[in-house]
């Protein structure tokens, strides 16, 4: 299997489309998405670079449903406009590709097959994503795509999508990918209850003539982290997001 270039979505000659995220092969990938990558269909169009027109349904799949809406249209059922759109969604709850696609994938030794290309698939896609996110980064002046990642991270996800032309979504899944699953208690935007918190304790900690975290504990001494708690009448955990979110550390720099 090939390099796939980013904005190429791969067919077989059967009909068949490769999932970009996983390898696999789907009679409807829309379907697939939907059921089993829990993402939708403008998000991974937008993900993978390929065009809103693109169906993602194998032909012969299209084909009937493109018959479906014609027939539907004529009842007077569905608006014209509606067509190619319907025929994702009417996909997605047919469910008849990903099943059947289920009932292979689990008989012994079809799965340990497809592991390899699951694995290899999903790198691919990966690494056509970051291609071309790579240059929009460097364009803007960061070392790279996880650069830009790291450095905005302080930075609301709407306005990094505004910066790069991208969907807020897509900044969610590098930023997820990029700082892991905490990225948001690591510095993203806040929960309104979080933010309240942490506000308290800036007025705490000035009331106390504390600079920071590593003050307070010089003044908590042997007590540490936990006395400076019982004190501030917080937890050592919001403490430790608190500190992390108002003076982060440097980004580390990738190897
Ligand atoms: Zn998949």
């Amino acid at each position: 299997m090939g390099e796939v270039p980013f904005g190429v979505q791969p067919r077989r000659e059967d009909g068949r489309l490769q999932c970009l995220e996983c390898g696999r092969w789907y009679r409807s990938l829309a379907a697939h998405l939907f059921q089993s990558e829990d993402t939708s269909v403008d998000d991974y169009r937008e993900r993978h670079g390929l065009p809103a027109t693109m169906p993602l349904v194998s032909i012969d799949m299209s084909d009937r449903l493109r018959e479906l809406a014609r027939k539907r249209r004529q009842r007077g059922e569905l608006l014209p406009i509606q067509d190619l759109r319907d025929a994702d969604e009417i996909a997605a709850s047919g469910r008849a590709g990903n099943t059947r696609h289920r009932e292979t994938a689990s008989r012994p030794g079809v799965r340990a097959a497809h592991q390899a290309g699951v694995v290899k698939g999903r790198t691919q896609a990966h690494n056509n994503a970051r291609a071309v996110l790579h240059h929009t980064a460097t364009a803007l002046g960061y070392t790279d795509w996880e650069d830009l990642i790291r450095q905005t991270r302080h930075q609301s996800i709407a306005a990094v999508a505004r910066v790069v032309s991208r969907n807020p979504r897509t900044i969610a899944y590098w930023r997820r990918q990029i700082l892991g699953e905490n990225w948001k208690t690591e510095g993203g935007r806040l929960q309104p209850r979080r933010a309240a918190a942490y506000a308290r304790l800036d007025e705490v900690f000035a009331a106390r003539g504390w600079a920071d975290l590593p003050a307070a504990l010089a003044w908590a001494g042997k007590h540490g982290m936990r006395g400076v708690a019982r004190e501030v009448g917080s937890t050592q955990r919001v403490l430790r997001g608190w500190e992390e979110h108002r003076r982060p550390r440097p980004a580390e720099t990738p190897a």
